[in-house]
C-alpha cells in the first residue's frame, strides 16, 4: 500500500471547497491516515517547492502557499500517488480536464486548489515533513474487502 501527501491549498479553504475535494478521495476508496489544518510558513513553503527555485513563478507561489491556512492530508491506497495526480488534473486550471478537481473548480494557472506528491519517494519525504509520527494513524478500514478484492491474498 502506497501513501501520498495532499495539500488543500489556501484557495480551497477560502472558497469552501475542502469538503467537496476530500469527499472525492473518500468516495474513491482511499484511506485517510492523517489530516490537519495549518498555516504553512514562508520558509516551509520555500522548502516544499525547492525544486522550483529560480523559476519566475517561485516567489508568487511561495506567497500563495503561505498566504492563508491549508489542510494537509495523508492518504493510503494502492497506486494512490498516481491516481491522486490524475484526479487533480493538469497543473493549470485553464487546461485541466473536466471531471478532475482542477478542471471542475479552478481556472487560474496558479491558484489551482491542491498539491499532491509526484512520486512515492516525494510522498514519503513530504509526509514526514508535514506530520509527526504520532499524527499518522494506522487502522484497518472495515470496507477493505469491498474496496479491493483481497480474497486471493493479493490486493486487486
Ligand atoms: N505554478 C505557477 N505557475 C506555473 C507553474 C506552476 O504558479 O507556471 C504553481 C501552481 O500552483 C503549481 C505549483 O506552482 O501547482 C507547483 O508547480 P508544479 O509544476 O509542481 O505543478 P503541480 O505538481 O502542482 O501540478
Ligand atoms: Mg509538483
Amino acid at each position: 500500500m502506497e501513501k501520498t501527501l495532499i495539500i488543500l491549498k489556501p484557495d480551497a479553504i477560502q472558497r469552501r471547497l475542502a469538503g467537496k475535494i476530500l469527499s472525492r478521495f473518500e468516495e474513491k476508496g482511499f484511506q485517510i491516515i492523517g489530516l490537519k489544518m495549518i498555516q504553512i510558513t514562508e520558509s516551509a513553503a520555500k522548502k516544499h517547492y525547492a525544486a522550483h527555485e529560480g523559476k519566475d513563478f517561485f516567489e508568487p507561489l511561495v506567497r500563495y502557499t503561505s498566504s492563508s491556512p491549508v489542510i494537509v492530508l495523508a492518504l493510503k491506497g494502492k497506486n494512490v500517488v498516481d491516481i491522486v495526480r490524475k484526479m487533480m488534473g493538469a497543473t493549470f486550471g485553464s487546461r485541466a480536464e473536466p471531471g478532475t478537481i482542477r478542471g471542475d473548480y479552478a481556472v487560474s494557472n496558479r491558484f489551482n486548489l491542491i498539491h499532491g506528491s509526484d512520486s512515492p519517494a516525494a510522498a514519503e519525504n513530504e509526509i514526514n515533513t508535514f506530520f509527526r509520527k504520532e499524527e499518522l494513524l494506522e487502522y484497518n478500514p472495515t470496507d477493505m474487502q469491498w474496496v479491493y478484492d483481497i480474497s486471493t491474498g493479493q490486493v486487486i
